[in-house]
């Protein structure tokens, strides 16, 4: 059978590698080398997949989980880190289960694929963009570059989705996928900072939480809720939960949702009231503007003060029960309002993209065009951090290469 594997990422890599163990394949990447994103994954250390189960593997998941259930079982964590560990590049586990190679090179994982590929005959074109597919009859029969068609039995869409253009994911697979009649659930920003309104995160930006307290609310409803580390900057916050965040919330209108921060998540009302307490009689003589270093990072302070509307020249002494219950409230929950979600071009993934109910979980193949794949970002798939990402283009990327 001949194989036509568009894009060199993550899932096209893994397709190709897939496919090649029994078919005759050519690789079709657009960009002079392969895997340009997986140079920039895990700041360049390439957080490869995540060393769990498969059970807990879907926890992980945030769009279409029960979709992805058939190729990480059938192709988990555990089968990528022994097929790359036994080419050549040895890997470690890292806290949360995050598995790197050794080397801390990401490179050494494009690397170990381009091996494989090139020792199992595969032809690789690269500088090659692929136009469009072919379809006829409802079935997919070649690909069309700028000079030339090529004829095949089998196509495996592997574009990405729009996040990270530089890197070639310029959301190619979704034209495509449109043209052949699917359905295409639009792209969102994931794994993305948030944009904030108000300028308290100006006076704040380069301060990080390492352990923040996170709830962001659309009206009452308390939508999100975790703990983590975050960073302000000069747009509003990022940083880990902040990323685990935007996931959760990136359906909905984020415009006048509210961000609760709990700058100290491991005291309850009561304690914290003690510590503060403590602190005032420590420093009962000073102004409190002068009283807080203790208490919060030092770019906060102003931003405390200026929320609780106590002078900041009053004497500790003299602040009453209702401001210190005041500040206490503050430190507990001082919410800023959200604006927007930073554009998709800046996710780390992008949520939406094929629509997974016209594609069979178990081959990947469209149920609407015989022969035609789709496996990695191109899908209506994406999970949180932790190597869940490039686990997901690995299991669908072989599902699809080992089909048909
Ligand atoms: C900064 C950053 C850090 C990340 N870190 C991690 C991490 O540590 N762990 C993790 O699990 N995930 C991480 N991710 C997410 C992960 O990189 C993606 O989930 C994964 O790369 C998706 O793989 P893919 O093959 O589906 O798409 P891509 O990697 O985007 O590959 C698509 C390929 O198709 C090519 N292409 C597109 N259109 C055409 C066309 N018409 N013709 C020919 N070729 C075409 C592109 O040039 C590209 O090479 C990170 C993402 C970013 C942006």
């Amino acid at each position: 059978m001949k194989v036509g594997v568009i894009g060199g990422g993550a899932a096209g890599l893994m397709a190709a590698y897939a496919a090649s163990l029994k078919d005759e394949v050519t690789l079709f990447e657009k960009n002079e080398k392969l895997g340009k994103k997986i140079y920039i994954t895990g700041k360049g250390r390439c957080n490869v997949t995540n060393d769990c189960e498969p059970e807990e593997f879907i926890k992980n998941v945030v769009s279409n989980p029960k979709f992805l259930i058939g190729a990480v079982y059938s192709f988990p964590p555990r089968n990528l880190m022994e097929l790359v560990s036994s080419n050549g590049v040895p890997l470690k586990t890292e806290r949360g289960n995050r598995v790197f190679p050794v080397s801390d090179k990401a490179s050494d994982i494009t690397g170990c694929f381009e091996t494989l590929l090139k020792k199992n005959g595969v032809n690789i074109l690269l500088g090659t963009e692929v136009s469009s597919v072919i379809t006829e009859n409802g079935r997919a029969t070649g690909v069309k570059t700028v000079d030339r068609e090529f004829i095949f039995d089998k196509i495996i869409i592997c574009t990405g989705g729009l996040s990270y253009p530089l890197t070639g994911s310029t959301g190619d697979g979704y034209r495509f996928a449109g043209i052949a009649g699917h359905s295409v659930v639009a792209p969102a920003p994931a794994l993305v900072g948030i944009n904030l309104k108000g300028g308290d995160h100006v006076a704040l930006q380069g301060l990080s939480l390492k352990n923040a307290g996170i709830s962001i609310f659309s009206g009452n409803k308390k939508i999100f809720s975790d703990f983590g580390e975050m960073l302000f900057t000069h747009f509003g916050v990022s940083g880990p939960v902040i990323l685990s965040a935007s996931s959760r919330i990136n359906r909905a209108e984020v415009r006048g949702m509210k961000l609760s921060i709990d700058l100290k998540p491991a005291l309850n009302e009561e304690t914290l009231d003690a510590r503060i307490l403590r602190d005032f009689d420590a420093y009962k003589n000073k102004d409190f503007s002068n009283a807080l270093f203790d208490l919060l990072p030092r770019a906060m302070i102003p931003v405390v003060i200026g929320r609780s509307g106590i002078d900041p020249s009053k004497k500790i002494n003299e602040v009453t029960a209702k401001e210190r219950k005041t500040l206490l409230h503050i430190l507990k929950d001082i919410e800023f309002e959200i604006d927007s979600l930073r554009p998709v071009e800046e996710g780390i993934i992008t949520a939406g993209g094929v629509s997974v109910k016209e594609i069979n979980p178990k081959t990947m193949e469209s149920k609407l065009v015989k022969g035609l794949y789709f496996a990695g970002e191109v899908l209506d798939v994406d999970a949180l951090t932790g190597g869940f990402n490039l686990h997901i283009a690995f299991a669908t990327g072989y599902a699809a290469g080992i089909a048909g």
